[in-house]
């Protein structure tokens, strides 16, 4: 029997295994789906030689977070790519805004305003890895660089409330800012929108944001051989349904949703916990499409074809408009769409007449709408013609997402909606919130804080506590390759 069961092999997942093999214990992973991986899969779709990112594809927060800065992903050989233009933002009549790695060249476009993006951006990218301590962290410690929360907390007071974008004069700047804040999936302005803007704002202009050569799942391959060296072992096509499964091991690690937690605990779980719980609110849902096309993408403005990540939501008050109307329900036809030509930042991912492009739209929760023509029209809007270049395409609502992986509730990639409060006190407000009161019982998944994305920190947090009251071991182990 082995010490330890890690319930999904999302990131979290992976990473919680990751800690707790190291720490010399026997690990053993169950995953529902027949292939490892959760957020982390690339396939085929439409041609064999064409692989997809199904869920994440680009990796601001991977090089970032203190796990994988330990755990060493180069090292591994996953060469992460970065493009020189991270993201871009076309805007009506044929322009666009774009925030380069080099912070001085995005300045210099922005006109009038680059002088505010710089006094944004530069202390931040001076203090990134504090900044990105105080972020991906389970946020209950004094941080290292005590510069790191005062530099955020005055730029999400002032970013998070509107002040903000009302401070810039032009058309460009308060656009680019606002397609990051969107990636919180949620009401804007908002505070939540504001910290997301800053942690991923300012790694445009620093680190990057990455693609790994050949696709996401590069990065679950190196935890899965990282885990499998210390005698770890993978169990797909195993849905948990009860922990009674799961009797013998000293502690259980849950890489699952809160529904997953009360469908797999609740009975044993106390009322007053599981009634908590119950409480956890989701935020809308992203509908992706893949296509596959037969050349880059036709942009009005060609400068957004050398971008990593393009973001579709016109103006900021456009953006906050529409994902406002999402975050209520209501079927936008001109929502927020992100997009990623995978082969712009790694050309192997294309061959002659063939490339994969990678799209989602912000949706109301639980929407079941195919939204390959809504996105195709959107991405047409900036891109004329771009129709013409599709050969095959394929929708997954937010439904179908859930379906695809039961964490993604009603299509909510977050894991539960992102507001300041939910951030913190995920999944219920607790000094430690990966233990749950049932002894040897952990959620290790994004709904415990720092919260989504591929950082590995809820997984590397939540092992850390399994170590501390589970096995008695206080001091975090090595994670660095082996030799
Ligand atoms: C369309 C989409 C695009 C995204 N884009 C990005 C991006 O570009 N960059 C980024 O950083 N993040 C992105 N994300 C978010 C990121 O993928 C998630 O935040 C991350 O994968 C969460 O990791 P996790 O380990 O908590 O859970 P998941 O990755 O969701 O993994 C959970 C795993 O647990 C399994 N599981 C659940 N219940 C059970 C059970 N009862 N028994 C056995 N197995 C179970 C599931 O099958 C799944 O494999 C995206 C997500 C989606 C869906």
């Amino acid at each position: 029997m082995s010490d330890a069961a890690i319930v999904g092999s999302g990131p979290n997942g992976l990473a919680a295994a990751v800690t707790l093999a190291r720490a010399g214990l026997r690990v053993a992973v169950y995953e529902a789906a027949a292939d490892i991986g959760g957020g982390l899969r690339t396939q085929p779709l439409f041609d064999a030689e064409i692989t997809h990112d199904i869920c994440s594809a680009v990796h601001p927060m991977a090089p970032a977070s203190r796990f994988f800065r330990e755990f060493g992903l180069a090292a591994r050989g996953v060469e992460l790519l970065t493009p020189e233009v991270s993201y871009a933002h076309p805007l009506d009549g044929g322009r666009a805004a774009l925030a380069h790695r080099d912070l001085e060249t995005t300045c210099a476009g922005l006109g009038p305003d680059g002088e505010r993006w710089r006094r944004l951006m530069a202390p931040l990218v001076r203090h990134s890895e504090g900044v990105v301590d105080v972020m991906l962290s389970g946020q209950r410690a004094l941080p290292r660089d005590p510069v790191a929360p005062l530099l955020l907390a005055t730029r999400i007071l002032v970013h998070g409330t509107g002040l903000g974008a009302a401070r810039f004069t032009g058309e460009a700047a308060p656009a680019l800012l606002t397609g990051v804040a969107a990636h919180a999936v949620g009401k804007l302005p908002s505070l939540a929108g504001g910290a997301v803007a800053a942690l991923l704002g300012h790694l445009a202009h620093g680190p990057g944001w990455p693609l790994p050569r050949g696709g996401s799942a590069r990065i679950a391959e190196a935890m899965v051989d990282d885990i499998t060296a210390h005698g770890g072992t993978f169990h797909t096509g195993r849905a948990i349904g009860d922990l009674g499964e799961l009797d013998g091991y000293r502690a259980v690690l849950l890489d699952t949703g809160v529904p997953g937690l009360l469908d797999i605990a609740g009975r044993a779980l106390p009322a007053r916990y599981a009634r908590a719980l119950r409480r956890f609110r989701y935020g809308p849902a992203a509908a992706k499409a893949d296509f596959l096309v037969s050349e880059p993408i036709p942009w009005a403005d060609p400068a957004v074809g050398r971008a990593g990540t393009v973001h579709l939501g016109g103006t900021h008050a456009e953006l906050v408009r529409e994902e406002n109307r999402t975050v209520g329900g209501v079927r936008s036809r001109a929502p927020f769409v992100l997009l990623v030509d995978p082969a712009v930042t790694d050309p192997g991912r294309a061959r002659p007449g063939r490339r994969p492009v990678w799209a989602y739209a912000h949706m109301p929760n639980g929407d079941g709408t195919d939204p390959v023509e809504l996105i195709r029209s959107r991405i047409e809007a900036y891109a004329p013609g771009f129709g013409d270049t599709v050969l095959a395409a394929r929708g997954m609502s937010g439904r179908d997402l859930e379906a695809y992986d039961p964490n993604d509730v009603g299509g909510d990639i977050g894991s539960g909606a992102m507001t300041i409060w939910q951030s913190l006190a995920r999944p219920v407000p607790r000094l430690d919130p990966y233990r749950t009161p049932l002894p040897g019982l952990f959620l290790c998944s994004s709904a415990t804080p720092p919260g989504p994305g591929v950082h590995g920190m809820c997984g590397y947090l939540a092992a850390l506590s399994a170590l501390r009251h589970r096995f008695g071991v206080r001091k975090p182990p090595p994670l660095a390759p082996v030799g």
